[in-house]
């Protein structure tokens, strides 16, 4: 169940109609299911490592890439959780998966697990850099140190796997790298500052690195809008917490600024970014997808 579903079952029957009403989901979509976008055999033969993949947009997007047909290497700290979501896997489609448990602040343990990895099952062809957002609050009031895991987590660990995994991937030929970042990226979104800060960097970084990549290698960002994880969950609440404004109050003032107004589903992400993995997405290189209902003003 998402963070959004446990936060809807604690509201009274009225607030829960109230809040259905206001804000039609996309759950009569089964993205996995008869609506599924893509042929079930598009990524057959490929290999796919996805970063921060033990809930949310980093899961939904396994689980897309899995029913596309590739073998899937799910990486995160939670390894019951990587487990599971493997067994999952396996019902998708018809690739062998497996997890690969990390801490992608620790930039050795990332070498040695992905060297292991390279060795065992060969090379990665998609590679899905992701990890948990930094914490909010305003930016002058943050430390030097407190850049220090969020670089680490998201800047650093992308470079040290793009250096390890794209020799095997230009060997190959194929190669596709999606960062799955915000759309602060493009207009920085007030009281999060260090995250606004580290999502620059890594829009620069990649735009960067696709000027440099090999062409057979191409590399993308995907910048979520409101989506229905846990971390927009637990965002609401400590809004609330600080605030003092109810969580259906916040939930208003986010939806007020989205044309869908709704959340978007993990899965209406991870199939944007699905579709940046595809052989005939090659022609796709260095752009910023935003996926957020049409909330960024900017053209
Ligand atoms: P999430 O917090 O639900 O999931 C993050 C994943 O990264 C989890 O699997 C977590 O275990 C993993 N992770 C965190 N730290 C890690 C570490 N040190 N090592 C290994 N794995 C680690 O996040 P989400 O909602 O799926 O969002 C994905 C990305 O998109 C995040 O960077 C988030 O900030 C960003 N984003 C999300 C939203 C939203 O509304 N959900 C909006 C804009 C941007």
């Amino acid at each position: 169940m998402t963070g959004w579903s446990n936060w809807m079952q604690s509201l009274t029957g009225f607030e829960q109609q109230k809040s259905l009403r206001r804000a039609p989901s996309a759950g009569y979509m089964d993205l996995l299911g008869n609506d599924y976008p893509y042929s079930t055999s598009a990524l057959t033969g490929k290999h796919a490592l996805v970063c921060g993949a033990s809930k949310g947009i980093g899961a939904a997007t396994a689980k897309m890439l899995a029913k596309a047909g590739a073998d899937v290497t799910v990486c995160a700290r939670n390894e019951e959780a990587l487990k599971q979501l493997c067994q999952e896997l396996e019902t998708l489609g018809s690739g062998h998966h497996q997890t690969m448990v990390l801490d992608l602040e620790d930039t050795e343990s990332i070498r040695g697990a992905v060297s292991e990895l390279l060795q065992q099952r060969g090379t990665v062809h998609i590679l899905i850099n992701n990890a948990g957002g930094p914490p909010g609050g305003p930016l002058l009031e943050n430390t030097l140190g407190d850049f220090d895991a969020p670089f680490k987590r998201h800047l650093y660990a992308s470079h040290t796997l793009t250096q390890l995994i794209t020799p095997g991937m230009e060997q190959d030929g194929y190669g596709r790298i999606v960062q799955i970042i915000s759309t602060s990226v493009k207009e920085p979104i007030p009281n999060i500052g260090l995250s606004n800060t580290l999502r620059g960097a890594m829009a620069s970084w990649a735009k960067s690195l696709s000027r440099e990549l090999p062409p057979c290698i191409t590399i993308n960002n995907v910048l979520p809008g409101f989506t229905n994880t846990e971390r927009l969950g637990s965002l609401a609440s400590s809004i609330n917490q600080r605030t003092g404004k109810s969580v259906e109050e916040v939930h208003d003032g986010w939806m007020s600024q989205v044309p869908i107004e709704r959340l978007i589903e993990p899965l209406e992400t991870a199939s944007a970014i699905t579709f940046l993995t595809l052989p005939a997405s090659g022609g796709i290189r260095g752009v910023s997808l935003a996926v957020d209902g049409g909330r960024l003003r900017g053209i």
